[in-house]
Formats: C-alpha cells, sequence, structure tokens
C-alpha cells in the first residue's frame, strides 16, 4: 500500500484564494490511473482553498472566541470543495476514490494525532476503495479545534498501516541545501540519512542543509515512518509523469529519505 501527499502548492494556484489548478489535478488523475496502483490513499493539502480561511480566523491556534466557529466550519467546507474535484478527476479516470473527511473521525490532542480509528480505512482498502483524505480542521482535545496538516496525517497513515512508501508530490523537485525558491545556488539532495534528518527536523534553518517552512514540516513528519524502515520519497508532482513513475517504483528526481 502507497500513501501519496499531493501538496496543495501543486493542485492549487496560491497566489489566488479557492482557485484550484484543474489541469494538474486532472493530469494527476490520469497519472494515477495509468500507472495500475490501487492500494493506495491519496491525501491532499489545503493550498489556497484551507489556508486563508484557517490564517484568517486563526483556527490552529485554538478556539479563544465565538466568531471563530464559522471560520472553521468554512475552512472545512473549503476543503471539502478542493476534495470534490479531486475525488471528480479520479472518478472521472474509473478510480473508486472514497472521500473520508479527517474532522468526521480525528480528534487531535494538543494539535498531533493520537489514537486513530482505522477501522473504516482499513475497510475501504480491503474493498478496493481508493481512500482519499486532506488536511483539514479538526476538533482537539486540549485547543478546543485546530488544524491537522496533510503532512502529518499521511505520514501517520504510512506508519500505521504499514506502507510500502510514503510519497510526497510537491512543488520542488525535492530537499535542496537551501530553499530552492530563494536560493539559486541550493543543490538538490538525493539521498537523505536518518541522522541528517534529525539534524534538520532539531534546528530547521540552522545546519549545512537549510530547511524551512512546509518542507521542514514534512521532514520532521516523517522521521518516525523512516524510522520504521518505511522510505519517504519527495518528488515534484508538478512535473509531468512524475507521479506516475514514483507510484510504478520507478527513479525518478527527487529526494530519498532513508535509514
Ligand atoms: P505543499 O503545500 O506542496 O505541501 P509546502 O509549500 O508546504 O508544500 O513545502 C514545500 C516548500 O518548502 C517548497 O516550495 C520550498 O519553497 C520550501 N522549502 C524550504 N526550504 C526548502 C529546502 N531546503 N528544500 C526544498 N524546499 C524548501
Amino acid at each position: 500500500m502507497i500513501v501519496l501527499k499531493l501538496g496543495g502548492s501543486v493542485i492549487t494556484d496560491k497566489e489566488r484564494p479557492m482557485t484550484a489548478d484543474r489541469i494538474a489535478i486532472r493530469r494527476l488523475a490520469e497519472e494515477v490511473a495509468l500507472s495500475g496502483v490501487r492500494e493506495l490513499i491519496i491525501v491532499h493539502g489545503g493550498g489556497s482553498f484551507g489556508h486563508p480561511l484557517a490564517e484568517r480566523f486563526k483556527i490552529a491556534e485554538g478556539f479563544k472566541e465565538e466568531p471563530q466557529l464559522l471560520g472553521f466550519s468554512k475552512t472545512h467546507r473549503a476543503m471539502m470543495e478542493l476534495n470534490r474535484l479531486i475525488v471528480n478527476a479520479l472518478l472521472g479516470q474509473g478510480i473508486p476514490a472514497l472521500s473520508l473527511p479527517p474532522s468526521s473521525f480525528i480528534i487531535t490532542h494538543d494539535g498531533r494525532i493520537k489514537a486513530l480509528n482505522l477501522e473504516v480505512l482499513r475497510s475501504s482498502l480491503e474493498r478496493g476503495f481508493v481512500p482519499v483524505l486532506y488536511g483539514d480542521a479538526v476538533l482537539d482535545a486540549v485547543r478546543g479545534f485546530t488544524i491537522l496538516s496533510g503532512d502529518q496525517l499521511s505520514a501517520r497513515l504510512a506508519l500505521e498501516l504499514g506502507a510500502s512508501r510514503l510519497i510526497f508530490g510537491v512543488d520542488v523537485d525535492g530537499v535542496y541545501t537551501s530553499n530552492p525558491k530563494l536560493d539559486l545556488e541550493a543543490r538538490l539532495l538525493e539521498v537523505l540519512r536518518l541522522e541528517e534528518m534529525e539534524d534538520v527536523a532539531r534546528v530547521g534553518g540552522a545546519t549545512s542543509t537549510d530547511v524551512t517552512g512546509g518542507m521542514l514540516g514534512k521532514i520532521r513528519e516523517a522521521l518516525p515512518v523512516v524510522e520504521a524502515g518505511i522510505p519517504v520519497v519527495i518528488l515534484n508532482a508538478g512535473r509531468p509523469h512524475n507521479i506516475f513513475k514514483a507510484l510504478r517504483g520507478e527513479r525518478v528526481i527527487g529526494t530519498v529519505l532513508c535509514r
């Protein structure tokens, strides 16, 4: 079973609120279909759907005042709208995609998933469905509510369900020595070993490998997955054929995180 996380930066236009990249979504659905991989969980990010609302209403910080309730609901609704587009694209390719809203079966504890009821997920996989989940606004036992990132969710599912691989599809070619969007000298790292991951996760932007923002979050979430011996691949899902090849286990330009 493979867990595929599709980054919000790939499936939406991050500059324009509530704007999906329909061409990318369709292409990715085609690549998934063509790969022939059916033991698969897809998790997608929020991009310009979830993030602006979550930020405006400070959902990640937790419940502080009544008006946030509407913000929570609207954030969740925005994610459902994006999810509908992904599921539609997959169905259009004949993939039995099944939407499973994380907020309906996960409650976090201070931002982290504790206990996780996997019955529905396991059964839907066994029955031959492709579950499609996403980063979501969820209830939180400590904060009242918060944002559960697609990165945390996909890593946790890969770990709990013993995936053979976790693939992060993003808008850059992998992990670089520094943020490639800001530094023209940044070099792509083809392999990142566990010890290097631990260094990066600890100090973030302060080592020779300067990783920040969303990429730092991914490496932190990937740590326990790699520790468990499950390889994690970070690659550019914006480049045609990459997801197709990665799902088939073929080599793709990117970063492999492994022990
Ligand atoms: P997504 O929304 O697709 O999940 P994020 O935007 O959260 O992706 O994270 C990927 C981003 O992390 C890249 O677009 C890049 O700007 C940033 N980043 C920061 N440091 C690095 C690094 N060292 N190597 C690669 N990307 C980095």
